[in-house]
């Protein structure tokens, strides 16, 4: 049995004071897991479940815009704009049931309706349910609870599961508040209940455990949209040829149906600001509908919204974010846990990619995996 298990929104640097007491304890460490751009949950965990770049998988944030229309659409909930069987296709779960594999699938994002997950429990938005008043705690207490027990019935070869609690509480109090560290350490007990109960099976397995991003804090915001309602463009702004889209995040989408000229004369306008890093534009196969032009990246500690007035910010209480290109941003990075019988024991390395997660499974179950990633060998003991 292999058991994937994400930390969500833990830096390597915020896991680096416990992570000693794991290598002593058998588990091989990869200091840092070297997220997506955006550094955001959909686009992470997509490629980890992948194992290939936004540029394959399509999901290039949590929220994208439709480019005919510029109608936001959140993909909390799985919205079947992009959690469709194009993605589903490309996931570890269809190269597992093809070989008859079996699996179960806890809180994890853009899963939604996925054929080829056997017991799947759907993440429905933790930002969602925190607003509607269900604790985070209450969250990851189902999501323990659910693969305690699919541990125990022994029915699925595969079990992935991702607990919501620091991220959500990092974003509200601060990535070093009491109320995201105390829970830090209840999670990393989880862990241990997890380890615990796969050893009582007395069979073989592994775990793997990672983080899909870190936060950082918010010190200033950044409204692109309402800088466009007022620049030269204004009027291709009100046409809705152009937009920024983001969720309270350190990059915004931009999505244009404009020429390359003028999108490239609108990305130079926002280089010069003291906020912006960074804008990419995106090249190259562009596989969903959703796919922008660019990505506005920002600066460290400025937060981006896509409001446009009469629109309110929505964001200013939030204590911490992420989002920002994890080559900027060190802190945007993760990190990576193992300890199963394929595994070196207590062995470091410095740092692998999140695409590398899905092809490492693949390698786990002897099983073809097409995608950008490569099995992380280092930490295999068949490769000592
Ligand atoms: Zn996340």
């Amino acid at each position: 049995m292999n058991v994937l298990i994400s930390l969500d929104g833990i830096s390597y640097q915020s896991f680096e004071p416990y992570a000693q007491q794991w290598i002593e304890n058998g588990y091989s460490f990869c200091q840092k897991l070297i997220t997506t751009f955006p550094s955001v949950t959909f686009t992470a965990h997509a490629a980890a479940m992948t194992g290939s770049h936004p540029g394959k998988h399509g999901v290039f944030d949590n929220i994208v815009a439709r480019p005919e229309t510029m109608e936001r659409v959140a993909l909390y909930g799985d919205h079947e704009i992009l959690c469709n069987e194009a993605l589903h296709k490309q996931t570890i779960f269809h190269s597992l049931a093809r070989q008859a594999g079996t699996s179960c699938c806890i809180h994890w994002p853009m899963t939604s309706g996925n054929p080829y997950i056997h017991h799947l429990i759907t993440e429905s938005g933790s930002k969602k349910k925190l607003k509607s008043k269900v604790s985070v705690e209450e969250i990851d207490h189902v999501a323990l609870r659910e693969t305690m027990r699919a541990i125990k019935t022994e029915a699925y070869d595969f079990i992935s599961a991702r607990f919501v609690g620091y991220d959500a509480l990092s974003h509200q109090y601060g990535k070093d508040s009491p109320e995201a560290m105390r829970c830090l350490k209840e999670l990393l007990t989880y862990l241990d209940q997890i380890e615990q109960t796969l050893k009582k099976t007395q069979k073989p397995f592994n775990l793997i455990i990672f983080s899909d991003h870190g936060q950082s804090d918010i010190h200033s915001f950044f409204y692109p949209n309402e800088i466009l309602a007022k620049s030269q463009w204004k009027q291709h702004f009100r046409n809705k040829q152009i937009k920024f889209v983001g969720d309270g995040s350190g990059a915004l989408l931009f999505y244009s149906s404009l020429d390359y000229q003028q999108n490239k004369e609108i990305m130079a306008f926002f280089e010069q600001m003291p906020e912006v890093h960074h804008f990419y534009e995106l090249t190259g196969d562009t596989p969903s509908a959703c796919s922008p032009f660019g990505i506005l990246d920002l600066k460290h500690t400025v937060c981006g919204e896509d409001i446009a007035f009469p629109e309110q910010p929505k964001y200013q209480e939030m204590k911490s974010l992420h989002g920002y290109h994890p080559a900027n941003v060190d802190e945007m990075n993760g990190f990576l846990l193992c300890l199963g019988d394929a595994f070196t024991k207590s062995k470091m390395i410095e740092e692998t990619n999140i695409e590398n997660i899905a092809p490492t499974l693949a390698q786990l179950f002897r099983i073809a995996h097409p995608c950008d990633g490569q099995p992380i060998k280092d930490i295999f003991k068949e490769y000592e």
